[in-house]
C-alpha cells in the first residue's frame, strides 16, 4: 500500500510504558498519547500525577499500572490481569536505573537490582506481551538502550553490561519475531537532561568533556526522544526490525 500521512498515527492503539513517571519515559508517554495511543503508565510507586496530567494536557488518555520492576520474581502474576484486560499493541520497556561505583568495589546486590530492572523485567515483559501479540500476528516491542550498549563507559559496569543486553534481546526476539508480523526495536539515546545523567551534569568536568563531544552542540531533551519512539509504534515501522536507532546529537558519528 503507498504511504500515507496516518501511517504515523498510532488511533485506537493501546500501549505500554515503563518508567513512565519522569524523564524519557514520561516524554514517549505524552507522545504515543498525543499521536492518538491510550497509555497505560506503569511505574513502581503512586506517583505519576504530573505525567497523567501532561497527557490530559495533549488531549490524550491514560491510566496507571503499578509494578515494581526490580521485583522480577511477581512481575508475571502482576501484568497478567493487565494483559488479559488490555490488547496491548505497543511495548515500551524505558524502565532503567544507574549505579555508579569502579568496577573493582562493584556491590554485588547493586548489580543485581541493575540488572533485574534493565534487562530481567524487559526480557519478562516481552515476553508476556509477546505471546499475545504473536497470537494476534501484530505488535510493536521498544526497547530503551544506551549509548553504552554499543561503548564501555566509566564506573557503570552494571548498567554497560543490562545495556548491552538490551542491544543483544532486542535483536534476538526481532529475529523470531519479526515473521509473525511482531516488530522489536531499541533506541539508544544520547546523553539527555534526565535524573539519570544528574550526576554526570553536577560534575563540571565530565559534562564540559560530554557536551564538547555532542555535534549538535546540547544535551539532549527527554522530547528528543518521543518522535523515534512514535515511528516505531507506528505502522510507518512495520518494516524496520531489531535495529538500535541512535538518538543522541551526533555523537556516536563523531
Ligand atoms: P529517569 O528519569 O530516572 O527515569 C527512569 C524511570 O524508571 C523513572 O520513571 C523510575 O521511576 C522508573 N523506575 C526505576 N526503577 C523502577 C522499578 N523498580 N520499577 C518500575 N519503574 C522503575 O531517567 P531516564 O533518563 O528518563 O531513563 C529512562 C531510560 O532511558 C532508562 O532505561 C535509561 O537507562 C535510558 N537512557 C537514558 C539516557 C539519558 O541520558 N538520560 C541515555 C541512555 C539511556 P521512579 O523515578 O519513580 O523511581
Amino acid at each position: 500500500m503507498a504511504f500515507q500521512q496516518e501511517f504515523f498515527s498510532l488511533k485506537g492503539k493501546t500501549a505500554l510504558v515503563t518508567g513512565a513517571r519522569t524523564g524519557i519515559g514520561q516524554a514517549i508517554s505524552v507522545g504515543l498519547a498525543a499521536s492518538g495511543a491510550h497509555v497505560l503508565l506503569l511505574g513502581h510507586r503512586d506517583n505519576l500525577e504530573e505525567t497523567k496530567a501532561q497527557i490530559a494536557e495533549a488531549g490524550g488518555t491514560c491510566e496507571t499500572v503499578l509494578i515494581d520492576l526490580s521485583q522480577t520474581g511477581s512481575i508475571r502474576e502482576q501484568i497478567k490481569p493487565v494483559l488479559q484486560k488490555h490488547q496491548i499493541d505497543i511495548l515500551v520497556n524505558n524502565a532503567g536505573v544507574i549505579y555508579r561505583e569502579p568496577a573493582a568495589e562493584f556491590d554485588e546486590s547493586e548489580w543485581n537490582r541493575v540488572m533485574d530492572v534493565n534487562i530481567n523485567a524487559v526480557f519478562i515483559l516481552s515476553q508476556e506481551a509477546g505471546r499475545f501479540m504473536i497470537e494476534r500476528g501484530s505488535g510493536k516491542i521498544i526497547n530503551i538502550a544506551s549509548l553504552l550498549s554499543f561503548q564501555g563507559g566509566v564506573f557503570v559496569p552494571a548498567y554497560t553490561a543490562s545495556k548491552h543486553a538490551v542491544a543483544g534481546l532486542t535483536k534476538a526476539l526481532a529475529n523470531e519475531w519479526a515473521a509473525k508480523g511482531v516488530q522489536v526495536n531499541a533506541i539508544a539515546p544520547g546523553y539527555i537532561e534526565t535524573n539519570n545523567t544528574e550526576a554526570l551534569r553536577n560534575d563540571p568536568d565530565r559534562s564540559k568533556s560530554i557536551l564538547d563531544r555532542i555535534p549538535a552542540g546540547r544535551w539532549g531533551e527527554a522530547d528528543d526522544i518521543a518522535g523515534a519512539a512514535v515511528f516505531l509504534a507506528s505502522k510507518a515501522a512495520d518494516y524496520v526490525n531489531g535495529h538500535v536507532l541512535v538518538v543522541d546529537g551526533g555523537w556516536m558519528g563523531r
